[in-house]
């Protein structure tokens, strides 16, 4: 069935399979998921893939299921031991893997910045999903490269679908959340408020793409509304989406040579501002251009999509 516009539940409707055979997916041990990070990671730079074994090795990933266990996956540094810890919860879907290397990806962005001085550690928001989507993007590049019909055709749809709620839907969370701050300032908020400006701020992102059907209380099912210390605590993924794609792009023309350079910029966040530290890495992100090169990158996967949709 085709339809012209999407309720909101439609931008997260599975694809169904062309067959039985298509319907299960391959199910992962997580010791094949770890040979298969440490050997992609080896693939981009040895150090990244030997991180990712002594990570493996020492323990440092907490990724069985378990009663009682919160959900989700992070990353923590403990600067005393100068050292990362990672908790995931791994069912073994190719989306744990890339979840397991994004947190990794982190745990290596502190490896990279431990020995500056403390106080140039800490890198801003924008700049904290940088190192993490660059890692799901070796894993994600890798798989898609490698897959073909079906199995193919389902990768490329997840990380579309994943991509558009970072660049389309956090564009959404953005404005929602400018309008809380700005009719707070006049009075106090209640529920009828939130899902009022939600629902406007669909409008605004999406147009004419959703249909009447939209999700008015997404406002209460995303927690980082709700870091007090963190406000517009969704953009740094967008921007880390696009950082990191650019970046990778600059690995596919340059090679291995690139990871020295990566591994510079990474160092570097905690002590420059982001515009200088990007123009170090060859990318002027004051202009307009840049942005427009990133999501240009998502243009195949959207025509493969396409061509796909309508053979069938
Ligand atoms: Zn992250």
């Amino acid at each position: 069935m085709k339809i012209d516009t999407c309720a909101f539940y439609d931008l997260f409707a599975p694809l169904l399979p062309e067959n039985e055979d298509a319907r299960a997916d391959k199910e992962w041990t997580f010791e094949e998921a770890q040979e298969y990070i440490i050997q992609k990671f080896s693939s981009f730079s040895p150090d990244f893939g030997a991180f990712a074994e002594q990570a493996f090795k020492n323990n440092w990933i907490d990724a069985e299921i378990r009663t009682g266990k919160v959900g989700g996956a992070y990353c923590i540094d403990f600067p005393y031991q100068k050292e990362s810890r990672v908790l995931s919860n791994f069912s073994g879907s190719f989306s744990d893997i890339t979840t397991l290397a994004h947190e990794l990806g982190h745990a290596y962005h502190y490896d990279c910045i431990k020995n500056t001085d403390y106080a140039l550690s800490h890198y801003p928001m924008t700049l904290a999903e940088t190192a993490s989507i660059f890692a799901e993007t070796i894993i994600m590049q890798d798989a898609v490269k490698n897959a073909a019909g079906f199995e193919k055709i389902k990768l490329i749809e997840m990380h579309l679908s994943d991509s558009t709620q970072v660049l389309v839907d956090i564009l959404c969370r953005f404005y929602f959340e400018r309008s809380v701050f700005e009719q707070r300032k006049e009075r106090e908020l209640g529920a009828e408020d939130f899902c009022r400006l939600m629902t406007e701020a669909q409008i605004k992102t999406y147009g004419s793409g959703l249909s009447e059907e939209k999700h008015p209380y997404m406002w209460a099912v995303k927690s980082h509304y709700y870091s007090p210390d963190l406000d517009f605590y969704n953009f740094p993924y967008a921007f880390g989406l696009l950082f990191a794609t650019a970046l990778f792009a600059r690995f596919k023309k340059e090679g291995s040579a690139f990871a020295e350079t990566y591994v510079s910029i990474l160092k570097d966040t905690g002590s420059m501002s982001c515009e200088a530290l990007c123009k170090k890495a060859g990318f002027d992100i004051t202009k307009k251009d840049f942005w427009l090169e990133g999501i240009r990158v998502f243009y195949k996967d959207l025509e493969e999509m396409k061509t796909y949709a309508d053979s069938l």
